[in-house]
């Protein structure tokens, strides 16, 4: 039930983040394919991928999945807009050559300009960007946000017309983040809205479009729109909410990446503790 795992550094060779996700006892991983603060990277030569694909077939890890750089903005009103649709590209194109079958991405901000239009300029982009990878099967996961500033995807109406937008495009998909939820104002800390929000992500998209579960506690109480993740139990949201989502057969090869802070043994502990709700 569940691919339990946690983002992981490429720190000395993408293949390193393979033996730290090992070392963890991880089933799924989360990868930054290149640096998330700087534009530009250089190409990925052949002997990294392949370096890569080796690590990946000799780890018991079942799932990679890609977060693509904070800088990219697909609903910028400026000159970020043509940078982050290059950029976006980019990423997906190095998902490809990794065999990476998902790429988490942050649905952008309008920076003022208002939702629609910061809606209507992340559709536009993800078109553009869909159209130049044709033929590649990476999906792009839209992340559920907390609602700082002018970020969209804090509420599931945003992602649902951005898939609209993009008329269905099989190749958006979504990742659900607990701690984003929780502060956009959704109450996970009960069973019954668990029930419901897992209720209305099956309506509005179906399940299928779940490609991946950020697994955060929560800092800020509900509805703060703050994002501030914490360690598993240490925040407000509580332990009930992950036990869930890791007991649910749902999600049973969905990847549950945590994204809490890189501090000490926090790692290890919060995958120890994940792997005692579950069982085994
Ligand atoms: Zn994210
Ligand atoms: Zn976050």
């Amino acid at each position: 039930m569940a691919l339990l795992g946690c983002h992981v550094s490429v720190a000395g060779g993408l293949w390193r983040a393979v033996e730290r996700g090992e070392a963890l006892g991880c089933e799924a991983i989360q990868i930054f394919t290149k640096n998330q603060l700087q534009w530009r990277a250089a190409p990925l030569p052949l002997h990294v991928c392949e370096r890569f694909f080796r690590a990946r077939r000799e780890s018991a890890i079942d799932s990679v999945v890609a977060h693509a750089s904070y800088l990219i903005n697909i609903a910028a009103p400026d000159a970020v807009w043509e940078k982050s649709i290059v950029a976006l590209k980019d990423e997906l194109d190095r998902c490809d050559q990794l065999g990476i079958d998902d790429l988490v991405l942050h649905p952008g901000s309008h920076r003022g300009e208002g939702r629609d239009r910061g809606l209507a300029r992340a559709v536009t982009a993800l078109k553009e960007v869909f159209s130049v990878t044709e033929g590649q099967g990476t999906r792009v996961l839209l992340e559920t946000m907390s609602g700082q500033g002018d970020g969209l995807g804090a509420d599931l109406d945003d992602l649902e017309r951005l898939i609209e937008g993009c008329d269905g495009d099989r190749r958006l998909g979504l990742c659900l983040d607990t701690c984003h939820l929780f502060a956009s104002g959704l109450d996970l800390r009960r069973a019954d809205g668990y029930r419901r929000l897992v209720d209305s992500m099956e309506r509005r998209f179906g399940l299928d479009r779940v490609g991946c579960w950020h697994l955060n506690d929560s800092k800020e109480p509900k509805g703060s729109g703050k994002d501030r993740h914490s360690h598993l139990g240490e925040g407000e949201l509580g332990l009930l909410p992950f036990s869930l989502i890791i007991a649910d057969e749902r999600w049973a090869s969905t990847p549950c990446i945590l994204e809490t802070p890189k501090e000490k043994d926090g790692d290890q502990k919060n995958m120890a503790l994940l792997r005692k709700m579950r069982g085994r």
